[in-house]
């Protein structure tokens, strides 16, 4: 690719409205742009990096044995009607209406579709296991759409579902998901960590989630410093089985004005007593910007001498005022999670999270409102809880749950998450095959994501410097630079360039020759900027010296490599 003719749509500022780094290096990079909350349109230099990070998910995914199909976006309500989570799914279910009236939705994951395509398409035990996967775009109406890519609401995933005659088949596809998922994070050259996400307490774990580490990191993950212990911190220890979370109740709404049986309750959910977790409310916060089109839900977990009927009458209004802060920092700050009070009510406060509402709001209805989508129960923004001394149940430096070591917690972004369904879809939706005795059985599930999308930016998060992007070489956009010096002027510098590009390119390398009429500084910046592993100058002393001058994006230091070299040297 030549410079000149592609689009560098690099920025010098950082853009004020990036929280995080791999956010801004992206903007800045011109990599995405954003254009409506949670909407982004990848340019062709993020793109690239997407289409690499996609071919390695699909090369591991393909050699895992499974089937690649593509499924539609916009999917039927009456397959979600039949597995229930038309009413279950929660504000996350983007909903649409056809010309004739008729209810639609944009697939936040597809249970639904696949579990339909395999109840007509598989008949036989014969047919079984089997695994289909897809790389697709999927929506959903997140609550607070941040982090650009990160945490958007039209995202790109792969999502696998296996179908099994009994458990031990689907055991066995789902340990082969968990090393295809480790040998996919590997190639990408990420720092990763399974861990458990879900209690464990039936034995055998039915859940597990791959993280990369990372400071911005939205979960908090645990560790045994002697052990292969690892889970998403606050799920394992905090949480009951499911079977033992209470009935589902019908709206958010309940939630706001709780009574003693739903304190009784989070206190259950939370495994703590009823006077740690002394009221619970959750506020309807405001609009918080133009910008994002979502409600941010606030929920306090209130420790302190009040009653709830304080809170009702008087003390709402202060309690929800701070909610209209612009970021969460200033809503932290203002609700003062740090020093544990709110200065106007004199409210304990332990934690305040958007994203922890929604799951409080579930700890209290009983019911995932983000429903059991591909994660089946998904706990994990109850991490938020455990920002919070007083109602986290595991610490840093606490013995480790296996009795092996003691716990360090650092942050995860989650990019990906395997799962056991069991024969949830199969039975609501009647999928069933014939087992060895001609007898019709629902089939066992699993499910298995990546955020594609997500990874993009969870490897900026992991490989950057004061200049810019350092890719890992696997998802470089382009691994090598061609740096023409006045390539302009001079013949010989634009030939050398050419004949260097050409030869690199046929070698099989994705080449960029910056042969842009800019300012060589203006080039390096650039470069570095986007974060390309290899850059090679040539200029007119060159040249003469029959040397180019090579400089890897880490290194420290340039080098003069004899101009025949390049090839061998970057081999
Ligand atoms: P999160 O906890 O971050 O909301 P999730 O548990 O809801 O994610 P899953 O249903 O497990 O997500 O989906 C599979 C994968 O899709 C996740 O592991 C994550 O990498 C990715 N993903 C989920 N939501 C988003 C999003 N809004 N933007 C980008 N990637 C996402
Ligand atoms: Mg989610
Ligand atoms: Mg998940
Ligand atoms: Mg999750």
């Amino acid at each position: 690719m030549r410079a000149s003719q592609y689009l560098i749509a690099t920025l010098k500022e950082t853009p004020a409205d990036a929280e995080i780094i791999s956010h801004q290096l992206m903007l800045r990079a011109g990599m995405i742009r954003r254009l409506a909350g949670g909407l982004y349109t990848w340019l062709p230099l993020g793109l690239r990096v997407l289409r690499k990070v996609e071919r390695i998910v699909r090369e591991e995914m393909d050699r895992s044995g499974a089937q690649e199909v593509l499924m539609p976006a916009i999917q039927p309500a009456e397959l979600w009607q039949e597995s229930g989570r038309w009413n279950e799914y929660g504000d996350e279910l983007l909903r649409v209406k056809d010309r004739h009236e008729r209810d639609f939705c944009y697939g936040p994951t597809h249970e639904e579709v696949i579990t339909d395509i395999v109840r007509n398409e598989l008949r036989s035990y014969r047919d079984l296991p089997a695994n289909f996967y897809q790389i697709q775009t999927k929506f959903r109406d997140e609550r607070r759409p941040r982090f650009g890519v990160m945490r958007s609401r039209e995202f790109l995933m792969k999502d696998a579902y296996s179908f099994h005659v009994g458990p031990e088949s689907l055991n066995e596809t789902y340990q082969v998901m968990v090393e295809t998922y480790s040998a996919i994070f590997r190639r990408l050259g990420l720092d990763f960590r399974a861990v458990e996400a879900d209690s464990g307490a039936i034995g055998g774990s039915k859940s597990q989630e791959f993280h990369v580490l990372a400071s911005s990191g939205e979960d908090a993950i645990a560790f045994s410093s002697e052990s292969d212990y690892a889970a998403n911190t606050e799920l394992a220890e905090a949480l009951p089985p499911k079977g033992e979370r209470p009935a589902a109740t019908e709206t958010m709404q309940e939630v706001a004005t709780p009574d003693q049986n739903t304190i009784d309750q989070v206190a259950g959910f939370l495994n703590t007593t009823p006077d740690r977790v002394l009221k619970t409310l959750l506020v309807h916060a405001p609009k918080k910007d133009e910008n994002s089109s979502d409600q941010p839900l606030v929920a306090l977990v209130l420790r302190g001498d009040h009653t709830l009927n304080d809170l009702k009458a008087e003390k709402l209004a202060n309690v929800a005022e701070p909610l209209t802060m612009a970021s969460d920092e200033d809503i932290r700050k203002t609700l003062g999670v740090d020093t544990g009070s709110i200065g106007p009510v004199g409210l304990k406060v332990p934690m305040v999270v958007d994203h922890a509402a929604a799951h409080l709001a579930d700890f209290v209805c009983g019911a995932n409102r983000t429903g059991y989508h591909l994660t089946g129960a998904n706990w994990d923004r109850d991490v938020a809880l455990g920002e919070t001394a007083d109602l986290r149940e595991v610490e840093e430096g606490d013995p480790s749950p296996d009795g092996r070591g003691i716990l360090e917690i650092r942050r995860g972004i989650e990019v990906g998450h395997v799962f056991k369904l069991g024969r949830k879809y199969s039975e609501a939706m009647n999928a069933t095959v014939l087992d060895e005795n001609g007898k019709a059985v629902a089939m066992e599930m699993g499910c298995y994501g990546i955020g594609v999308s997500r990874l993009v930016a969870a490897a900026i998060e992991q490989n950057h410097d004061d200049s810019g992007i350092i890719w890992p070489e696997a998802i470089a956009p382009f691994q090598v630079a061609i740096v023409t010096l006045n390539g302009h002027k001079s013949e010989t510098v634009r030939e050398a360039g050419e004949a260097l590009y050409e030869q690199l390119t046929q070698s099989g390398y994705d080449v960029l020759l910056d042969d842009r009429k800019e300012r060589p500084g203006v080039k390096f910046a650039d470069l570095e900027l986007i974060g390309i592993p290899h850059r090679v100058v040539i200029s007119d002393r060159g040249i003469e010296a029959g040397t180019y001058e090579y400089k890897g994006r880490a290194d420290e230091d340039k080098q003069d490599i004899p101009a025949d070299d390049i090839p061998g040297f970057l081999a």
